[in-house]
């Protein structure tokens, strides 16, 4: 937990595990060994049919749909994905990337024959007050490893989403529908997409997105998240 303890020796000590407070040694970055193989992993990827790919039944075609980790409230990877999205530590986001690939490489994960990464596209104003999308460092930490390039012009978020807090889930699936919009469909052709995106609740933004490319010529569309709620 990021307690006021770990804070303070991140102050003192930049080196220090985010998670843990503990100073880092030689080959780690941002988390220590330990709290990484601690986090809550899904094991997902390796698990045909998971509840992240049963998000999409009856919606989306998805070729293959895996989350990293287990989102909890007020649990470890809430503060990672806080850190990533609000206190602009992009490298983490780069360094989790790269952390998944090393593992879906490592077991076969059939999502590494991708042949393009679109990182889930933010709203311009948004993108603009926050600096940058978290879902593109994502993505450059994974490609980094894998080597699948990453196409960040065909797909956009033409509307904003107003709050999710107070909707229920059905006016949230009504919200995000038609706010992508497909720029130009020349790079994407007869390709196998995959999309990343954060954190998954419903799943109805990558829903959204997953229909918006879903009239491109032989397209073929996968889903990896960082963690899932
Ligand atoms: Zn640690």
């Amino acid at each position: 937990m990021p307690t006021i303890w770990s804070n303070l020796l991140n102050l003192f000590f930049p080196n220090a595990c985010k998670i843990c407070g503990r100073p880092l040694i030689e080959g780690e970055e941002q988390i220590c060994l330990e709290c990484l193989c601690d986090l809550p992993h899904t094991g997902y990827h390796k698990q045909a049919g998971n509840p992240v790919e049963q998000l999409f039944t009856g919606k989306n075609k998805i070729e293959y749909a895996t989350a990293y980790l287990r989102y909890e409230k007020g649990g470890k990877v809430q503060s990672l994905v806080h850190s990533l999205k609000y206190h602009e530590n992009k490298e983490l986001g780069y360094l989790l990337g790269r952390q998944i690939a090393r593992e879906l490489n490592a077991d076969h994960s059939p999502i590494c024959t991708a042949d393009l990464i679109i990182p889930v596209p933010l709203h311009p104003r948004k993108k603009r007050k926050r600096g940058y999308n978290q879902s593109e460092w994502i993505a450059s930490g994974i490609r980094s490893i894998l080597e699948i390039p990453i196409d960040t012009q065909s797909l956009a978020r033409v509307t904003p989403t107003s709050s999710q807090t107070h909707k229920t889930i059905y006016e949230r699936w009504l919200n995000v529908y038609s706010i992508f919009n497909v720029v130009s469909s020349e790079n994407l052709k007869n390709k196998h997409i995959l999309l990343i995106d954060d954190v998954i609740t419903t799943g109805a933004t990558i829903s959204a997105c997953a229909q918006a490319l879903s009239e491109i010529p032989g397209i073929r569309i996968s889903v990896l998240a960082l963690s899932v709620a």
